[in-house]
């Protein structure tokens, strides 16, 4: 079989880089469906620089997920109130 068929057969089995790095962030946000996905898995299961790549897009959004659960400011009334007591402290002492 000519080289070029061969190419041309396997690409839409198998996707590209360049369709896994550009679809990358849809695959891991569970958006990507049918066909698409089916052959992003696909060149992610066989290709170890996108594994590589792809790897470090979920390290990227897990710590970006970290920082959104991230403890909330302290109320500014509590902050307040610790200041009150450590200025009435100073003043006991
Ligand atoms: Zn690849």
């Amino acid at each position: 079989m000519h080289h070029t068929a061969v190419r041309l057969l396997t690409h839409p089995l198998n996707g590209s880089h360049a369709e896994t790095a550009r679809f990358m962030s849809d695959y891991a946000e569970g958006d990507l469906r049918g066909y698409r996905r089916f052959r992003l898995a696909r060149h992610l299961a066989r290709c170890e620089m996108c594994q590589a790549a792809y790897r470090a897009f979920l390290a990227t959004l897990t710590s970006l997920a970290a920082l959104g659960r991230r403890e909330p400011e302290p109320k500014p009334e509590l902050a307040e109130a610790v200041v009150e007591r450590i200025r009435a402290e100073g003043e006991g002492a």
